[in-house]
């Protein structure tokens, strides 16, 4: 089973979708941000006020509505889920930690700790185990009975930590859940993030402070609504990790204060600092065009374009990496269909996206193409370099057949089988469950 637990891709998100009209120039809070979290990530988001931090993270959190781009919660649709279905994600799976912990005034902090648990039916007895049991870990059993407003900033902070933990959750989200403590609760606050990372919680962390983000494994730097620098710790020592992470942010502030006589070399220098991704590929949502033809604009800012030319494939990964795949490296490649459901009841339908896997002699780069009309194309583009094809759904052969069938304007419910056998099969209303 994959490990990915959430995947952005293109995300991107206007607040105010008539600023176009009144400022004559769209404001992206996000803009084209791919991003993956996997489970057992420590990743921590750090860049400038305004950068879209908050924004990022209440995106990935479910909490709010991207403009575009898609959102994957382990491996299912975000779009695809409905308003309960979403609560129950959010109920089971994730955990949140506000800047101003969002304490209710009027409930004690017991009744703080325990709210998110009353979704779950779980008897009074066990809940009462259950919070006196977090709440000794975070030590502020000895204030459960007092209200928010006679805790100090630090015990209220640890309480909304034990509210974010109460209902066990995979994911735990925290927006700079250290920016009203002083330099002890912050620290003792980490040290509890940190232990319940290595317990298996997967964390996303917004900070301003490099020493906070030093805790994480991965440092990503937003600028402007984008990624503009990803940094790993790898095995390193946390020193040297807190300290490229503050290059970082200096470079930046120093970037800002000449933003008019930024050199190119500058630049360079941010983008040198970006780090190659090991890890596993999945698929990424893309749009493949040729280098010289026609291109679909729309496509072409919805999703990671990705450029053929007669040498390479150039593109950037989920991890914001320039990838650069050499056509002589090319082994072959596979072709396959993605069919998912897309539930609107009487217009309930399949959609297709065809599934692109380039095996290389040392690596396989997996895409899902958006492109169903240049597809062919694209086809064509790997046929003429004499790359084998490897197509044993017969997509190819399908689709230049039947290519409208691809698109999404069928209200009747048909697989790729159906489609392969296209005049034998029946088209059913599947409502009334007769030929159409
Ligand atoms: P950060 O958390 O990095 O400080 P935010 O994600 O809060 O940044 O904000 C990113 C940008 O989006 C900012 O320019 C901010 O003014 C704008 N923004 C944030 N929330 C809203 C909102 N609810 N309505 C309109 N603009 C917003
Ligand atoms: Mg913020």
């Amino acid at each position: 089973m994959s490990n990915i637990l959430i995947e952005a891709n293109n995300i991107s998100k206007i607040y105010d979708p008539d600023i176009l009209l009144k400022r004559g120039k769209n404001f992206y809070a996000l803009d084209n941000v791919n991003f993956v979290l996997e489970k057992g990530d420590f990743i921590c988001i750090m860049g400038p006020s305004g950068s879209g931090k908050s924004t990022l993270l209440n995106c990935l959190s479910t909490l709010d509505s991207l403009s575009t781009g898609h959102i994957l919660l382990k491996g299912t649709d975000m779009t695809t889920l409905n308003k309960n279905e979403l609560c129950e994600f959010r109920y089971k799976t994730l955990g949140f930690v506000f800047q101003n912990h969002n304490l209710i005034p009027y409930l004690n902090i017991f009744d703080n700790i325990a709210t998110p648990a009353i979704l779950g039916h779980i008897n009074a007895k066990e809940l009462k185990e259950k919070v006196i049991h977090i709440a000794r870990d975070l030590e502020i059993e000895k204030i459960l009975d007092k209200f928010p407003h006679e805790c100090s900033g630090g015990e209220c902070q640890r309480v909304a930590i034990a509210r974010a933990l109460i209902n066990d959750p995979e994911i735990i989200f925290c927006d700079e859940p250290t920016g009203n403590l002083d330099s002890k609760n912050s620290h003792k606050l980490l040290s509890i993030l940190t232990k319940l990372h290595q317990q298996g919680t997967t964390i996303l962390l917004v900070t301003h402070d490099a020493m906070i983000a030093s805790y994480s494994q991965t440092m990503m730097y937003l600028y402007d609504g984008s990624i503009k620098t990803v940094v790993h710790r790898h095995n390193g020592s946390q020193l040297n990790y807190y300290q490229r992470i503050n290059e970082i942010v200096l470079e930046d502030s120093i970037l800002k204060q000449f933003t008019h006589s930024t050199s190119f070399e500058d630049k360079e220098k941010i983008d040198t600092m970006k780090t190659k991704h090991k890890k596993s590929p999945s698929y990424q949502i893309v749009y493949m065009y040729i280098h010289g033809y026609k291109y679909d604009k729309d496509l072409y800012q919805k999703y990671t374009p990705v450029m053929l030319n007669d040498r390479e494939i150039i593109y950037r990964n989920k991890y914001n990496d320039e990838i650069i795949i050499d056509l002589s490296s090319i082994k072959e490649i596979h072709l396959n269909l993605k069919a998912q459901f897309a539930n609107f009841g009487i217009y309930s339908q399949f959609t297709f996206d065809v599934l692109i896997d380039i095996i290389c002699h040392d690596d396989i780069y997996k895409f899902r193409a958006k492109n169903k009309d240049d597809m062919i194309q694209i086809i064509h583009y790997f046929q003429d370099l004499h790359i084998p094809i490897i197509d044993s759904k017969k997509i190819i052969e399908t689709y230049q057949q039947f290519p409208k069938d691809y698109e999404r304007t069928k209200y009747y419910i048909r697989t790729h089988k159906d489609l392969m056998k296209y005049g034998v099969c029946d088209n059913l209303n599947p409502i009334t469950n007769k030929k159409m």
